[in-house]
């Protein structure tokens, strides 16, 4: 026990972010000090690692290298859809963060906090888990994204009153009910912000036989993307190449065309919250009539996004403050309350 004590001293608390488009360290007492993409980039047809300037390939490095790259070389997004594609890659992944995060601060060894999309399975747990003991953590917890998100957000979790959140990531949504330090309600749907890349980029094919890639059917969906009318509606040149003579051309969009091509994945999102708020206990219910909804992750800064869940599920919806980072704050924040919240975590796997 005095060695654990001991250890503590010199140990520092790391919250992750484990997002299936971006990876967010938070120290505490530090804030976030890394927020990086996703991404690993390998030898074509392998799981192999590549290495650049003698560190793997990962984060901004690999993203860098994505398009700018021979045909040999393949960018890989581990998590992409909530699940975890390849164990050695989102090991090495996982280990590259932890070790750059604890390389510049000559600490022991770290208790690290990771949040995890809520639909992974045990194995898949069981791989995180192993992978950050593996790169040196001293003490490992995983915390469900949803849970995070909602501490980062400030939500009363551990009330007697029900809050909900509702995160839209790259890869997945996730979307859950909580009261007393618990998850009560919860869904986790594969649509989320790249399915709204997908539709833009469906949506230019169909209407004006442009290919698109998808980094820029993202800036598209962020330039002039929306989920309800908008007071000011825009219209942009986008570049691409014509499908039939297979030039590059351009063309011009309207936001409210944008918009259209938008509705499906919103409309799977939406479908998704008011689905679990069908299944929510009816006292629970109650308290959301005054508690409202709380929208965490990239893809709820699309512009109109709480408004449309607003509208469609007749509660206060509102944006997170800074909800790019919610969840790697609330893993944090978990961190420093861990005596008191520790029976929220999975119990499968504490310690
Ligand atoms: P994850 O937690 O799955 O890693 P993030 O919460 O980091 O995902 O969100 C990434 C998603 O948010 C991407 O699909 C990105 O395009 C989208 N996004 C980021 N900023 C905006 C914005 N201003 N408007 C719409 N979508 C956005
Ligand atoms: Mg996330």
């Amino acid at each position: 026990m005095w060695l654990d004590s001991l250890i503590g001293l010199f140990s520092v608390d790391m919250g992750i972010d484990l997002g299936t488009c971006n990876t967010l360290v938070a120290v505490r007492g530090q804030g976030i000090v890394l927020n990086e993409p996703s991404v690993v980039a390998v030898a074509k047809g392998t799981n192999r690692v590549l290495m650049r300037g003698g560190q793997p390939a990962v984060g901004w490095v690999a993203k860098e290298m994505l398009g700018k790259t021979p045909g040999s070389i393949t960018a890989v997004r581990p998590l992409k859809d909530g699940v975890i594609s390849d164990f050695e890659i989102t090991e090495a992944m996982l280990n590259y963060f932890i070790t750059k995060v604890t390389g510049r601060m000559r600490v022991i060894g770290p208790r690290v906090v990771i949040s995890i999309p809520s639909g992974i399975t045990a194995v898949e747990k069981r791989a995180v888990f192993d992978s950050a003991e593996r790169a040196g953590a001293w003490r490992t917890y995983l915390l469900e994204e949803p849970v995070a998100a909602a501490i980062g957000a400030g939500l009363p979790f551990a009330e007697p009153t029900a809050s909900m959140i509702v995160d839209i990531g790259g890869g997945t949504t996730e979307v859950a009910i909580m009261s007393l330090a618990d998850i009560a309600t919860c869904e986790s749907v594969r649509v989320a912000g790249d399915d709204m890349d997908e539709a833009i980029m469906a949506h230019m094919k169909r209407t004006y036989n442009l290919m698109v890639g998808e980094q820029t059917a993202e800036r598209i969906k962020i330039q002039i993307g929306s989920a309800v009318p908008q007071e000011e509606e825009t219209s942009i040149e986008v570049r691409g190449r014509d499908m039939i003579s297979g030039l590059p051309r351009k063309t011009t969009i309207t936001s409210e065309e944008i918009r259209e091509a938008l509705q499906e994945p919103i409309g799977a999102i939406i479908e998704t919250v008011t689905r679990t708020l069908e299944r929510a206990e009816p006292e629970l219910a109650a308290d959301l009539v005054e508690n409202g909804i709380t929208l965490a992750g990239g893809g709820a800064l699309l512009r109109g996004m709480p408004a449309s869940l607003q509208k469609a599920t007749g509660l206060n919806c509102v944006l997170a403050e800074d909800p790019l980072t919610c969840v790697a704050r609330g893993t944090s924040i978990f961190l420093e309350n861990i005596e008191e919240w520790k029976t929220t975590l999975d119990s499968s796997m504490d310690g």
